[in-house]
């Protein structure tokens, strides 16, 4: 057994949840053991966040025998701190995603995102989850020039892609939606959801040990080997697999090198407020759906369901966090909203995600046994949990849709594992700078 075992996280209290509105209000799993002695199974999966229990979910549905551990609690990971924003297609517009894939795959990757959806509500009605799935979720513009752009890309989507869930939303009526003058159009996505992230991934992972998935948690991964067959080693055990999967995301370190190079870890910060009066909540998003908008480090919110308001944005780089976050997020929210400047902030937390350089999901087959899946790139509610169910289906030999996502290159960050930080940290103050032009 290994005897290493560190943790790469000093911003937050090793296995415990943060002080999160999320922890505070999911009906938390009773802790699941620790990985102690050598054990066996069909398939090993590193990482119980959305990726692994999805996963988890549809390889034993399959008949399948999986473990899966996790260093800290099921959900610990982003998956369990995220705005809860559940979009639709991928994180990259359909315009950009032809000119990237051509136009049929493009159109594939787009039906995959509706596949996304359809597979959480069915999880969530088989395994009766109740994480206040809600639908609508407006995307607003901040800049007067990109109104006209919104109108198109709503246009061109129910000509190009039928899909009649989507309408522009002029000036006058986003200002009545979200009770501010800070936007200047926009698209309501009727056939988007905002949810509980945590209530979700605690509910899959009691529908996965329904399903006889054995879980550790505590357990860090330290040591991989993928040939002949897996072998997954921490402190106190080891997991001797015939396939092994990957579901660390932004939490992933050096774990694996290759996919370190292609997905990059960056933080991101969300406060909830005290809850607040029916009017108020009313008056600032009348239609409880959730809003994300135009900033390049986007501002993204919405209620929950005890009318709190939950507010994400602001990024860091780095395993480090701002110390004040409330202040930090907060700020942000009060530009958007003065209405708040006296409402008091209950929660502030913060999480790491992975990206990647072109913005999609990276799917990649180590080895013959071994899969990965992340870089979600802010859209991991909705792709975190397919890309989990497509790693698994190619598991179980059927590959076409893990295909579709993996053969698109996906190029390493620029500067290698020494250079990216700053490069990076530079590329990004510029795209933010530009925001506040
Ligand atoms: C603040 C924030 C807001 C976001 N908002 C949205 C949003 O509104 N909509 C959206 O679609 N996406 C959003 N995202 C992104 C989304 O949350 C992620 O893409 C998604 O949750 C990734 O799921 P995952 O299962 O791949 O990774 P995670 O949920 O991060 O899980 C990875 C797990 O791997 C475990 N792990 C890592 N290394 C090891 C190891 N060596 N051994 C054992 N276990 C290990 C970790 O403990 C962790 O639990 C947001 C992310 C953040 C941080």
């Amino acid at each position: 057994m290994s005897k290493k075992s560190s943790l790469l996280y000093s911003n937050d209290i090793a296995v415990e949840y943060p002080d999160s509105y999320y922890a505070a209000t999911a009906p938390l799993l009773g802790r699941q053991p620790q990985l102690t002695g050598v054990v066996t199974c069909d398939v090993c999966i590193v990482g119980a966040g959305f990726t692994g229990l999805s996963a988890a979910l549809t390889l034993a549905e399959k008949g399948y025998d999986v473990i899966v551990l996790d260093a800290h609690r099921v959900g610990w990971g982003a998956s369990g701190r995220n705005g809860g924003q559940l979009a639709s297609g991928q994180r990259v517009e359909q315009d950009a995603l032809e000119k990237m894939v051509g136009l049929d795959d493009a159109r594939k990757l787009w039906d995959l995102g509706q596949d996304a959806k359809s597979l959480i509500k069915k999880r969530i009605a088989d395994h009766s989850i109740n994480c206040d799935l809600k639908p609508g979720l407006l995307y607003t513009d901040h800049k007067p020039g990109y109104v006209e752009d919104s109108k198109a890309y709503a246009e061109k989507l129910q000509r190009d892609y039928d899909y009649q869930d989507v309408r522009f939303v002029d000036c006058e009526e986003v200002r009545e939606m979200v009770g501010t003058e800070a936007f200047y159009g926009g698209n309501l996505m009727s056939g988007s959801y905002h949810l509980h992230p945590l209530k979700l991934v605690v509910g899959m992972a009691r529908a996965a040990l329904a399903a006889g998935v054995r879980i550790f948690e505590e357990s860090p991964v330290d040591d991989l080997t993928y040939k002949p067959s897996p072998v997954v080693t921490t402190e106190q055990g080891q997991v001797k697999a015939k396939s092994l999967v990957l579901a660390c995301n932004g939490y992933l370190g050096k774990l694996d090198k290759r996919v370190a190079a292609r997905v990059m870890p960056i933080n991101n910060f969300v406060i909830a407020t005290e809850p607040l009066s029916e009017d108020l909540a009313k008056e600032l998003i009348r239609d409880d759906v959730g809003v994300a908008d135009s900033r390049f480090v986007v501002n993204y919110y919405r209620l929950s369901a005890d009318r709190r308001m939950v507010f994400g944005g602001g990024e860091s780089y780095g395993y480090k966090f701002p110390k004040d976050i409330k202040s930090y997020v907060r700020k942000r929210m009060i530009e958007i909203y003065p209405q708040l400047v006296d409402t008091k902030i209950d929660y502030g937390w913060g999480g790491t995600l992975g990206i990647t350089v072109n913005r999609l999901p990276h799917l990649e087959q180590l080895a013959p046994t071994a899969w990965s899946a992340s870089g979600y790139s802010g859209s991991g509610v909705g792709m975190a949990n397919l890309c989990g169910h497509l790693v698994a289906e190619a598991i179980d030999h059927n590959l076409s849709k893990f295909e579709l996502v993996s053969k698109v290159p996906s190029p390493m960050f620029p500067g290698g594992a020494a250079l990216r930080w700053p490069i990076l940290v530079l590329a990004m103050l510029y795209f933010s700078t530009r925001d506040k032009i």
